[in-house]
This record gives structure tokens, C-alpha cells and sequence, in this order.
């Protein structure tokens, strides 16, 4: 251990703890009193952070080591324990959110002299085919800061309702605050085909709601510096506010666009290539029509140029079958049967589900023309009751369910063992 000039050993003045002789430290200026490369580096580290951190915020964001960013393939096979089917979905999706991310964290790397623009992602498909899921999952995956926004419930400034802004105080609350973190979060954005411009052209109609929510929605999705009310609501004067960057963030956005698949057909089938080539003769399924999409058929439907511009990845997903949604039932890491599985075991009940009763509710979430939403209700109903009177049994019990438990009002019937 070296020592100072009187003869006893030199310590930080920050920390405490001796200096060793290898280590860099510097005297004050006054004598004896030192500063070890430690506490040098974390001052260092202090006065780098104040440089470039954000302005003044509620909680500032630490930039963190880059991290690293799972390959498409990695995204994908993630993707494929919680989401069934919709192959060209993962598939695309896994390419762009691993070039979205590639592009953030490792800006460094990238020539300066190419700039390379953000790609948000348009997935086009039926109400409850997994598009909230498949969005949920790669940013748990990548482990972003994630939110839920319906375009129906956002108004154009001006108008009673939700603000842009408030989106993006939801991701901000999602990120706990951390707005370095918030800004390289995903946004998926619902129902984005509800706010539709009612007539393609603009000078006839000028469908005020549809579009000026279409254009608020847009400069967010561009990128820009935003203000953002804490509290949420509306904004008012005087009122100190978070400031957010949005030129990082992913934003996808989703709808059900019913009927633009008769609108690509109709386009595709007048031109030399039809359904035919597509697909051998076969009808289409939605995924592939949509692959045949053009930003024209998006305008055709109400969505405005601009907008479209800034939503260049668009994916279509396809519709549930019956094959479909018997595995949606049994086969995620964490499906329904699973969940019920794991819930009835704390009771000390084992569940015996039947192969034709998972049938039978792929039969009902089928009918209900939902996609795979009512998968989660059929099953409280069905086992409502059973959860009534399990724990009140004691000992081991298995609940078997049968067809008739879904088809014929018999109940699930709780046998002891
Ligand atoms: P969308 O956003 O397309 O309307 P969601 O992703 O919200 O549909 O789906 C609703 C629920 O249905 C999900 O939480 C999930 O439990 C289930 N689900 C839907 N599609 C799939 C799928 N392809 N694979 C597994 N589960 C699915």
C-alpha cells in the first residue's frame, strides 16, 4: 500500500478506501488529500450524463449497454411457443423488428452518411387473430417498454377525448418513468382502420374525425420531440411537461380492414396475375392476398398517403380455423388448458379435458366469428362452477370434461380418487 508524504497510508477522500500503489489517483490541492481512479471514473461517468442526458424530467432515463438483439430466427422461434399459425407474420415480423432495433443499438457501427429511416409495421388481419399478441410478445421478448393504444378512443387536438400525447405517457408509465427507455419502446396501435377517411377524395367529404386523428396520429409515428402532460388529459398552459422523442420508437399498428381483401382481389384478378399463379389455382388465403397489397388499395380504404409512407412493412394475418384454435386451446406455453391446468392443481384436482370437448370449444369460439378472444370466456363459464365447489372438497380429485360438458349443459364432473 503506498503512503503520502507524513508516512501513512493513502485514502480516498471520496470513498474511503486505500489507494494501492498501481492505481491512477490524484492529489487535491491540499496536500494529503487523494482521489482514487474509482470515484475518478464515476465523476467522469456523472459529468458525461449531464452532457448528453435529457432535459430536466421526472425520472432521468440511464442509458444502457447496448443490448444484445435476438436474431430473426431466435424472434421468430420465441414467437412460436406463445403464436399459432400466421407463418408469414412471424416471419416478417421478426426481420423488422431486429433491423428496428439493429438500426437503434448499434447506430455506431452505422456509416453516418446513411440515414437509415425507421420501418413501422401495418399487420392487417381479423379481429382476434393475434396481432396484439404477436406485438406483446416480441416486446416482452426484447424487453422494451410496451403500449396499447385504440385509435378510436384518440381526437384530433381540439376535440373532446384522448390526446396523442397520452399514448405516450402510457408507454412512459410502462417504462416506470424512464424516458431513455420509453423512447426505444413498442406501440401498437389498434383498430387503426376505424379512423378511415369516409371518401378517397379529400375536397368532396372532408371527414374531419377520421383524418385529423389520422394526422395527429402521424407526426408521432415520424418521429418528433412531443410534450407530455404527466398526469395525463388534456394540456394546458403553465403546466410542466415530459418531453419524448419518438423518432425510436416502434410503432405497429393494427385493424381488422374488412373489406379491403375483396379490394385487392378485385385489382389482382382484373390483371394477368390472378388468384391462379398466387396460389396454384387455390383461393388465396388472406396472407397471401395481402402480400398482393399496394399503398393505392390502403388509400382506396381511407388511410391517407402520408401515413401509409411511414407504415411501409404492412403484414396480413390470416383467419383462425377450426385446426387453429384447437391448438390455440392446447398447445402455447401458455394456453388456456395450461392456465386451468396449473389453477385446478392448487385445489388438489388434476383436469381431464377430453380431446372431442376441445373440439367442441373450437366449435363455439368458432361460431362466435371472434378469432381466438373467446377462447378465455368459453372456458370461465364452462368451469365456473367446478371452481365453485373444488376447494370445499377435500383430497385428490381429477375433473374430467367431456363434449357433452360444452354441447349438452352436462357439467364437468368432479370424480375423487
Ligand atoms: P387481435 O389483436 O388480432 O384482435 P389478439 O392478439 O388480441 O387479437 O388476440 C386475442 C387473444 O386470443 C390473445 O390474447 C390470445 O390469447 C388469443 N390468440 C389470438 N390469436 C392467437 C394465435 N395466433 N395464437 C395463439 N393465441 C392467439
Amino acid at each position: 500500500m503506498s503512503e503520502n508524504a507524513s508516512g501513512n497510508e493513502r485514502r480516498c477522500i471520496l470513498c474511503g478506501e486505500p489507494i494501492p500503489d498501481w492505481m491512477i489517483s490524484f492529489e487535491g490541492i491540499r496536500q494529503g488529500i487523494y482521489v482514487c481512479e474509482n470515484c475518478i471514473a464515476t465523476a467522469f461517468d456523472v459529468l458525461k450524463e449531464q452532457e448528453t442526458g435529457s432535459p430536466k424530467q421526472e425520472k432521468r432515463g440511464r442509458e444502457e449497454e447496448p443490448p444484445v438483439i435476438p436474431t430473426p430466427s431466435e424472434l421468430k422461434a420465441h414467437l412460436d411457443r406463445y403464436v399459432i399459425g400466421q407463418e408469414r407474420a412471424k416471419r416478417i415480423l421478426s426481420v423488422s423488428v431486429y433491423n428496428h432495433y439493429k438500426r437503434i443499438f448499434r447506430k455506431n457501427a452505422l456509416d453516418p452518411h446513411v440515414e437509415i429511416d425507421k420501418s413501422n409495421i401495418l399487420l392487417l388481419g381479423p379481429s382476434g387473430s393475434g396481432k396484439t399478441l404477436l406485438a406483446r410478445t416480441l416486446a416482452k421478448k426484447l424487453n422494451v417498454p410496451f403500449a396499447i393504444a385504440d385509435a378510436t378512443t384518440v381526437t384530433e387536438a381540439g376535440y373532446v377525448g384522448d390526446d396523442v400525447e397520452n399514448i405516450l405517457l402510457r408507454l412512459i408509465q410502462n417504462a416506470d418513468g424512464d424516458i431513455l427507455r420509453a423512447q426505444k419502446g413498442i406501440i401498437f396501435i389498434d383498430e387503426i382502420d376505424k379512423i378511415a377517411r369516409k371518401s378517397e377524395n379529400r375536397s368532396i367529404t372532408r371527414d374531419v374525425s377520421g383524418e385529423g386523428v389520422q394526422q395527429a396520429l402521424l407526426k408521432i409515428i415520424e418521429g418528433t420531440l412531443s410534450d407530455v402532460p404527466p398526469g395525463g388529459g388534456r394540456k394546458h398552459p403553465y403546466q410542466e411537461m415530459l418531453k419524448i422523442d419518438t423518432t425510436d420508437i416502434l410503432f405497429i399498428c393494427g385493424g381488422a380492414f374488412v373489406g379491403l381483401d375483396k379490394l385487392i382481389a378485385e385489382r389482382t384478378s382484373r390483371r394477368t396475375i390472378g388468384f391462379g399463379e398466387i396460389s396454384g389455382g387455390k383461393k388465396p388465403s388472406l396472407s397471401e392476398l395481402y402480400e398482393q397489397i399496394h399503398p393505392d388499395d390502403l388509400v382506396k380504404f381511407g388511410l391517407i398517403p402520408e401515413l401509409i409512407g411511414r407504415l411501409p412493412i404492412t403484414v396480413g394475418l390470416d383467419e383462425l380455423d377450426k385446426e387453429a384454435l384447437v391448438k390455440i386451446i392446447t398447445e402455447p406455453d401458455n394456453s388456456i388448458l395450461k392456465q386451468f391446468s396449473e389453477m385446478l392443481k392448487l385445489d388438489d384436482a388434476e383436469l381431464r379435458f377430453e380431446p372431442e370437448a376441445v373440439e367442441a370449444a373450437a366449435d363455439i369460439a368458432l361460431k362466435q366469428k371472434t378469432g381466438a378472444r373467446g377462447i378465455r370466456s368459453i372456458f370461465e363459464k364452462l368451469m365456473n362452477d367446478v371452481m365453485f365447489e373444488l376447494p370445499d372438497i377435500p383430497g385428490k380429485k381429477t375433473v374430467l370434461v367431456t363434449k357433452e360438458s360444452l354441447t349438452g349443459g352436462k357439467k364437468p364432473e368432479i370424480i375423487k380418487k
